[in-house]
């Protein structure tokens, strides 16, 4: 046996494992679980993005590309932000990554050094904290709360940063993963201020950019000031608004050196994003049939739907999400006070899998054990059913 290293030893098992593995194996065995644990549009792909993809393989666009990505399609990026945000940045200025996933671990080795801190806002996106130690660094939790809509508190935020001297960025998600909050103009404003302040990159997390609703508006950070694009890298893809998660494309837009930095670590790592991926990104990004706004209106009724429905199970708090399609529910009521001994969110939530036949996801996995997140990318009559049983199955717990 060959001891692993610390770094590997360091990445625990998700607590979603728990659960999710468990009702994985369930599906298999044909039992019948509604599964509010998926973390991806139940869309396919839009014709127009697959028919890109299918023409540059009979192109035979199929070799190497230049490591940050084909000039097309950091033209088209840089095109989407100046239509979208109205923010001006060049080719150079754009990596091309297998996944937003991936953008994110590539900036965070460019930047951090052993002992670096990033700060991440939480609940977090499950990766953030492993993602940040995978490049060296350190996470420190900044904890938000229910009432202020688990947002940045800047006043919080700017004692971390005084009480911790080697903070070198802030993880930003917005529109947030799991809580579904977005992030105002003004509030955005005071985040950028404390950083620029303090000279600390912002990784502005996009990726839910256009699932947003009820005429919620997503503003991009870096846009909002001058000086703001000077430390904000933003991480977008293509997985969320276009159904396209397994293509692997995500992408970071930046100060020059920082990207350049990223690319040069890439270029050894992972080398470019699929080539017919590129191509169907293009499609993507520059063509429209009007699925996308589908996909959008069609999360937004489900939002409604299960906001409206969760709000009426009793004891249950929940936050109305404006973006992603995620929501929160708070079980702390039924953590304290019940009769079966359980005391943690992932005991509740394998107890719901057993006895309810749902799958939702603790919210320890996102650092907080009060809250359970459920998945909306799933169609009206499971999310219907699936509270149903959430329902019943808190119930039969007291
Ligand atoms: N950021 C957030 C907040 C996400 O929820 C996800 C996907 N779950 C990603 C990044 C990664 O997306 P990708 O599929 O592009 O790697």
């Amino acid at each position: 046996m060959i001891k692993l290293s610390n770094k590997a030893r360091g990445i625990k098992p998700s607590p979603t494992l728990a659960v999710m593995g468990k009702a994985k194996a369930y599906i298999a065995k044909g039992i019948d679980v509604i599964n509010f644990g998926v973390g991806e549009p139940d869309f396919n792909t839009p014709e127009y993005i697959k028919d890109a993809g299918i023409k540059a393989i009979n192109d035979n666009f199929t070799r190497y590309t230049p490591t940050p990505g084909i000039v097309p399609l950091r033209e088209a990026i840089c095109k989407k932000f100046r239509d979208d945000n109205n923010l001006e940045y060049t080719p150079a200025q754009v990596l091309v990554s297998p996944g937003a996933k991936a953008s994110i671990v590539f900036i965070l080795m460019a930047i951090l050094d052993a002992g670096d801190q990033v700060i991440v806002p939480s609940p977090y996106w499950v990766s953030y904290p492993d993602q940040v130690d995978i490049a060296g660094g350190i996470t420190l939790l900044l904890e938000t709360t229910e009432e202020k809509n688990y947002k940045i508190d800047p006043a919080e935020l700017k004692k971390m940063i005084a009480d911790n001297p080697n903070v070198k960025a802030l993880m930003l998600n917005n529109p947030n993963n799991p809580t579904g909050a977005i992030y105002s103009k003004e509030e955005l404003i005071q985040i950028g201020d404390i950083c620029v302040a303090n000279n600390i990159l912002i990784v502005s997390d996009e990726i839910y950019e256009k699932l947003v609703y009820d005429g919620a508006k997503h503003y991009a950070i870096a846009a909002l000031k001058p000086e703001f694009k000077d430390i904000v890298v933003i991480i977008n893809g293509v997985s969320k608004a276009y159904a396209m998660t397994g293509w692997r494309l995500g992408y970071s837009v930046g100060p020059e050196y920082i990207i350049a930095a990223a690319g040069r670590l890439q270029g050894h790592i992972t080398s470019n994003t699929n080539s017919i991926t590129q191509k169907a990104t293009i499609a993507a990004l520059l063509q429209d049939d009007g699925s996308i706004e589908k996909m959008r209106v069609e999360f937004e009724k489900r939002k409604k739907f299960i906001f409206d429905e969760l709000n009426k199970v009793d004891h249950v708090t929940t936050t109305s999400p404006q973006g992603a399609f995620y929501i929160m529910a708070n079980v702390d009521y039924y953590l304290q006070n019940n009769t079966k001994g359980i005391k943690t969110d992932v005991e509740l939530c394998t107890f719901l899998l057993d006895e309810a036949r749902i799958a939702i996801v603790p919210g320890s996995a996102f650092g907080n054990g009060k809250l359970v997140r459920f998945s909306y990318a799933n169609s009206m009559d499971n999310l219907r059913e699936g509270v149903k049983r959430f329902a019943e199955g808190l119930k039969s717990l007291l």
